[in-house]
């Protein structure tokens, strides 16, 4: 079968590698569309990515849906020519966050997709257990079946900050993520605020109904956000980017007593915690890290039209063209890119 191998830092090629063989409890699929993820792009140009190290040939991306061509002879929950979309991680099962109460994206086993020693599904076909597999309704797409995980991790961080009805948020990034947290408040029936340093990625926003933008590149954030909201900060801030600036600003507009959730992966992982303003103001402090038991509401709310992902797609490019696809989503105007492995068009 054709995979996308990542042989060094920036150098993606497609080499043969043998089809996977299949346990009784997993399934076959062949893969039809990858989408590229941040942590995709950084292990392309760095070789590492929040401190897991690439060991060379190494092959990247989670965001995958295709058609299951096998099943295993224990699995009785999906059949072969079910379109799927794969949930990319394995949980050990036994230990307590796998015991806990969707804590699963906890367990310290966790083999997921993509991150290293664990190979990615940029390739023509995947083993995996059927119980981690979802059949897609009809009218939801492959490609939109793909992008169920950076769904499900917008999905994971309003849950983790509680959105609500009436909410105010503020969504710092305009990327994937950003877009689709801001997506997932909408819904909830929250007033989102989305800021970016991209003018295209604050017009997408906007297309997508996000209420107020703000291109902090020219505006004061602060000041901005204070004639949007009536009040003394917002109730939620949903960090998207990563970017120093943009967690300076969290303690910054977040109402006293509000929450704040980390969900983009700073690149200076080391920025002082204002313990003080923390205790004065009581703010909440969140991590969202992946999710657990997402991929069900992430299909439904794709099919009943509640979830636009489609949207955030930049462009597209066949398996040949991953590397030309991976330079491609490095630009600052790219949203998210989605490689087509397989060309079934659904
Ligand atoms: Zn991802
Ligand atoms: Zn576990």
């Amino acid at each position: 079968m054709r995979t996308c191998v990542l042989s060094d830092v920036g150098e993606l090629s497609v080499v043969e590698r043998e089809q996977p063989s299949l346990d009784p409890d997993e399934v076959l699929v062949r893969i039809s569309r990858v989408g590229i993820c941040g942590s995709d792009l950084h292990y392309y140009q760095h070789g590492e990515n929040s401190g897991n190290v690439v060991d060379f040939p190494h092959v990247l991306g989670h965001e995958s849906s295709g058609t299951v061509v096998e099943v295993g002879s224990d699995v009785s929950t999906i059949s072969v020519s079910d379109r799927v979309a794969i949930e990319p991680g394995i949980p050990c099962g036994d230990c307590s966050y796998c015991n806990g109460d969707s804590t699963y994206h906890l367990c310290e086993q966790m083999e997921y997709l993509s991150s290293p020693p664990v190979d990615g599904a940029l390739t023509e076909y995947v083993a995996w257990p059927a119980d981690l597999v979802y059949t897609l309704p009809e009218g939801v797409s492959l490609r939109e079946g793909a992008l169920a995980e950076p769904l499900s991790v917008a999905i994971h961080a309003c849950d983790r900050g509680d959105v609500s009805d009436g909410d105010t948020v503020l969504v710092t990034g305009g990327g994937p993520i950003g877009q689709l947290v801001s997506e997932v408040a909408l819904d909830r029936g929250a007033e989102v605020i989305l800021t970016d340093v991209v003018p295209e990625k604050l017009e997408l926003a906007e297309q997508r109904g996000v209420q107020h933008t703000i291109d902090v590149s020219s505006a004061d954030p602060v000041a901005a956000i204070e004639e949007y909201v009536d009040g003394p900060g917002v109730d939620i801030v949903l960090e998207s980017s990563g970017a120093n600036s943009a967690i300076e600003l969290t303690t910054e507009t977040v109402k006293r007593g509000g929450s704040i959730v980390f969900v983009g992966i700073p690149i200076d992982a080391d920025l002082p915690t204002d313990v003080v303003g923390l205790i004065t103001d009581e703010y909440d402090l969140h991590g969202s890290f992946r999710f657990s038991n997402t991929y069900p509401e992430a299909i439904e709310g794709i099919r009943a039209g509640r979830y636009d992902v489609d949207s955030i797609v930049s462009f597209e490019q066949s398996l040949a063209e991953t590397q030309a696809a991976f330079d491609r989503a490095i630009e600052p105007e790219s949203v998210k890119g989605v490689v087509r492995i397989s060309d079934e068009s659904e």
